[in-house]
């Protein structure tokens, strides 16, 4: 995601009441948020938000809360849903390194991760989100056997997410290197910014559905 520094992002973020500017003050009550009546799905790295956005209009009856780290990219998401306030849509800016301190266990649904950096150099694959420590955090804030759903062009970061995911015990779910061409993985697939650029260039989409272990301890 190309970063430009937009002046005011931050005090923009700060004024718009679908931001969350001190999300560990709800950690535990984000189902309260929205008035208790759905699950929530989260997206980490929702860039400016098109896939979720999109997501929220088509499922009224799902909650959902965008993750994104820069400002400058979270602000496209924020000003296109003050344009448009679905009720059941927010954001968080904030990096997912944090997220076991701004979810409980249990608390989230779904996650969602499309196009994630793919962090080239072996010393930073700890930072990729489908690394095993990255799992390990999902999987804590997840409710039981909660659902990951991953897409990226990058087949290197594709790859070693499916390794990841078995080495870290979840079920693999679903695998195609080539979703727009899986007829079934491709009905009612919703694309995100990056999915329709680099698609649109001829590259093969993947997509990695998976799912959270059994949880230590847990009665079978
Ligand atoms: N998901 C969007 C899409 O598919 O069009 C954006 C993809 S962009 C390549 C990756 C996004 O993830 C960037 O906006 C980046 O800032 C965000 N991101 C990367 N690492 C993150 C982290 N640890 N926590 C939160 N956001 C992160």
């Amino acid at each position: 995601m190309r970063l430009r520094n937009i002046p005011g992002a931050r005090e923009e973020m700060v004024a718009s009441p679908y931001v969350y500017t001190e999300p560990q003050e709800h950690r535990g009550h984000w189902r309260e948020e929205f008035g208790n009546r759905a699950p929530l799905y989260i997206e980490v790295g929702m860039g400016k938000g098109q896939f979720i956005q999109t997501l929220a209009r088509l499922h009224p009856d799902i909650d959902y809360i965008g993750i994104e780290k820069y400002s400058s990219v979270l602000l496209r998401g924020v000003q296109k849903q003050e344009e448009e306030q679905l009720p059941n849509l927010r954001f968080i800016r904030m990096d997912a390194e944090q997220i076991e301190e701004v979810f409980a266990p249990g608390e989230v649904d779904r996650i969602y991760l499309n196009f994630s950096d793919p962090w080239p150099k072996d010393r930073h694959a700890k930072r990729r989100l489908t690394s095993t420590t990255f799992l390990g955090r999902f999987a804590a804030v997840g409710r039981e056997h909660v659902r990951i759903e991953f897409k990226t062009d990058n087949m290197g970061l594709f790859d070693f997410s499916v390794e990841s995911a078995a080495e870290a015990g979840w079920k693999i779910l679903a695998v195609t290197r080539d979703l727009h061409a899986d007829p079934v993985l491709a009905e009612g697939n919703v694309m995100t910014e990056y999915e329709e650029k680099f698609s649109s260039r001829g590259n093969p989409i993947g997509k990695l559905i998976i799912e959270a272990p059994d949880r230590k301890g847990a009665p079978q």
